[in-house]
């Protein structure tokens, strides 16, 4: 089974806290706007939630990658 992780383009990511406000134990951005992955990889179980997290970023800068091994 694999392990999925998520990445996130800081060239993109405007630090507007959609995703912060969806799961605020793994996002949170900072007072100066940089946001913060508490905890990066995503298993099975967890893995439909992260995605739509992902598919709500306005700005497109999440991604939600496989881990291989
Ligand atoms: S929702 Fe997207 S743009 Fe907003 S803080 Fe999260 S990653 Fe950045």
């Amino acid at each position: 089974m694999s392990d999925y992780r998520i990445e996130v383009d800081r060239g993109r990511c405007t630090g507007i806290g959609i995703c912060e406000s969806m799961r605020d134990d793994r996002f949170e951005v900072d007072d100066d706007g940089t946001l913060v992955i508490h905890d990066d990889v995503v298993d099975e179980d967890e893995r439909a939630e992260i995605e739509s997290i992902v598919l709500s970023c306005p700005a497109s800068a999440l991604k939600l990658a496989t881990v291989v091994g």
